[in-house]
């Protein structure tokens, strides 16, 4: 039997709040059976990216109110996190300010690799990657909810359901330093560290303010990198503007990487114990990791939800296949090509690899019946 994906439309049919996405979400929690995926009095992640200092883009702490208050009612212990991306301290305040915090939400804030994102157990994510570090308070939790913020992403190219579990629920600095075995591989599977070519760099410093542990400096004006500091998060490579910094990495093996990721993280929980929701609102063309908010690509589409990573990411991208890009973004003026989505188009990169790559570790299926709810 294929996955049901639910699609609550964006619009509303009047002006009555259950007619508004926010009451719909609201009552189709109400309605759907949240019991059957988590189990009474367990501690349950609600795995979200918190965002970003500038990034405020990210899922509107009403809705994540609205999930908190489904799982208190099976009932269960949720709590809202995500791995360290930024410094944990930093990454608390910055959830803080976006509204994240337990007098809003009901529940507890946390980083689940803890405050110092050291906090990991090793799994053996696939050939690729081997083993990785995933967040402890994923690893030992029994069920999830996984709500997804749908964006651009530089190299995943889709920000959905994947990408979130795999590079969120993988530390980016494991005990002992060694990023081999956090998220930063996914991106350094072919070098150890970028590459900087001098004659197109202008010194503008920006790769060096982006850093999130201060790791590039420019002693002499030479660029220069403390790799055991280092993360290999990428973030120096995406924003310089001129192209002087690179990572070394292929579309397809970052792919391979990101869905072994996914892989390792869904390991740990048993079979039917994760449960996913996308948030096709104020799609942004970056990741919600950058220092900015710019404007959405395509028009809000709504809210999935579904028990399989692939078949909601794999409507997610169906649903952007469709959608018209808008004016004063970044996907103004994109030219529609069959078969691609909006994300795609704009980084000239095809998504849908990532949804072959974890339909192929068996992590779900791109076959799925869409529902809507209006
Ligand atoms: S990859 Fe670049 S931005 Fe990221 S930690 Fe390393 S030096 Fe800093
Ligand atoms: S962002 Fe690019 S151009 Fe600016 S200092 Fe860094 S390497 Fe040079």
């Amino acid at each position: 039997m294929k996955p049901k994906v639910y699609q609550i439309t964006a619009q509303s049919r009047s002006f009555v709040y259950d007619s508004g996405l926010m009451g719909k979400f609201e009552r189709f929690l109400e309605r759907f059976d949240v019991r059957r995926y988590i189990p009474e009095d367990e501690l349950v992640p609600v795995k979200m990216h918190l965002g970003n200092n500038g990034a405020f883009k990210t899922i509107r702490p009403q809705f994540v109110k609205k999930v908190v208050d489904a799982l208190k009612k099976v009932p269960a212990k949720p709590f809202v996190t995500d791995s360290v991306r930024v410094p944990g301290y930093e990454y608390l305040e910055i959830a803080q300010e976006a509204g994240y915090t337990h007098l809003t939400l009901g529940a507890p804030v946390i980083m689940a690799d803890g405050i110092f994102g050291n906090d990991t157990i090793k799994v053996y994510a696939g050939e690729t990657l081997g083993e990785m570090a995933i967040a402890s308070a994923i690893h030992d939790a029994k069920a999830m909810v996984v709500l997804s913020h749908v964006k651009g992403h530089i190299q995943a190219v889709l920000g959905g359901a994947i990408k979130n579990i795999s590079m969120g629920g993988i530390s980016a600095a494991p005990r002992g330093g060694d990023w081999h075995q956090g998220r930063g591989k996914m991106h350094f599977l072919m070098g150890e560290i970028m590459q900087w070519d001098e004659t197109k760099c202008t010194l503008c410093l920006d790769c060096m303010n982006v850093c999130p542990v201060d790791a590039i400096s420019f002693p002499d004006e030479v660029y220069a990198v403390n790799k055991d500091a280092c993360w290999r998060c990428g973030r120096c490579a995406r924003v310089c503007p001129v192209e002087a910094i690179t990572v070394p990495i292929s579309h397809e093996v970052f792919m391979k990487a990101v869905a072994e990721g996914a892989n390792a993280v869904l390991k740990t929980f048993e079979p039917g114990r994760v449960l996913y929701i996308n948030f096709l609102l104020e799609m942004q063309p970056e990741c919600d990791c950058m220092p900015i908010a710019d404007p959405p690509v395509a028009q809000d589409q709504g809210i999935l939800i579904c028990d399989d990573p692939v078949a909601i990411d794999m409507a997610t991208l169906d649903i952007l296949s469709k959608v018209s890009p808008l004016p004063d973004s970044r996907a103004s003026g994109l030219i529609p090509k069959e078969g691609w989505d909006i994300l795609s188009l704009l980084h000239k990169k095809d998504a849908r690899l990532q949804i072959t790559q974890a339909e192929r570790l068996g992590l779900g299926s791109s076959q799925y019946e869409l529902e809507i709810v209006s």
